[in-house]
């Protein structure tokens, strides 16, 4: 797995410049849109988010070809899965799962969001069912081993967007087939007990 450092300019809307309050857990989303590139995804954080004044971005992007890239240091917030909305089911902003992982960083919404305490990735998909080419999966759990062994995350606190915030559809495949976010977290466990 490659690396490539392209952090956004410090700005308000994608990337605060704000250190993280602590690391609790590990983030997973998709881009939303099959086909859409990590550089494409980089551009949106870096321009149409600061010209549409939108709060968006995450701190790392894994291409259709398995290159990673990261936006944010890891030390720093990223505004990936904070929410002021209510879920319609619950009628709580953050499901019980983040709750029960963020504390206090899951309680209010205009103070401490779970942005606060996460790292945020995002992956490229090839369609719009959110299905991932091979090479994005597997950089995918070679970057989540890494940070979590790297942050002492432990796999418990790996999750989706849709665990914290349960009417997001993200990443879709996973929450439409959440055995298939299972099995990638046992492929996570066994790249970390090597
Ligand atoms: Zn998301």
């Amino acid at each position: 797995m490659n690396i490539t450092k392209k952090l956004l300019r410090v700005n308000e809307f994608s990337r605060p410049g704000k250190k993280l309050a602590e690391k609790k857990a590990l983030i997973l989303h998709w881009v939303g849109v099959g086909g859409q590139r990590a550089l494409t995804v980089w551009e949106y954080f870096e321009y149409a988010c600061v010209k549409e004044q939108k709060y968006a971005s995450a701190h790392y992007c894994v291409d259709l070809d398995g290159g990673v890239y990261q936006f944010i240091p890891d030390d720093e917030v990223a505004y990936h899965c904070g929410s002021s909305q209510n879920d319609p089911k619950s009628g709580k902003i953050y499901t019980d799962w983040a709750r029960d992982v963020f504390g206090k960083y899951a309680e209010d919404p205009k103070g401490n969001s779970p942005n606060n305490a996460s790292i945020g990735i995002e992956l490229c998909v090839i369609d719009n069912q959110g299905n991932f080419a091979p090479e994005t999966l597997q950089s995918a759990a070679e970057l989540t081993a890494r940070l979590c062994q790297t942050w002492r995350i432990p796999l418990e606190r790996v999750g989706t967007h849709n665990m914290v915030v349960g009417w997001k559809d993200c990443p879709r495949l996973w929450t439409r087939f959440p055995d298939q976010f299972s099995a990638f977290k046992e492929r996570v466990g066994n790249l970390m007990t090597r």
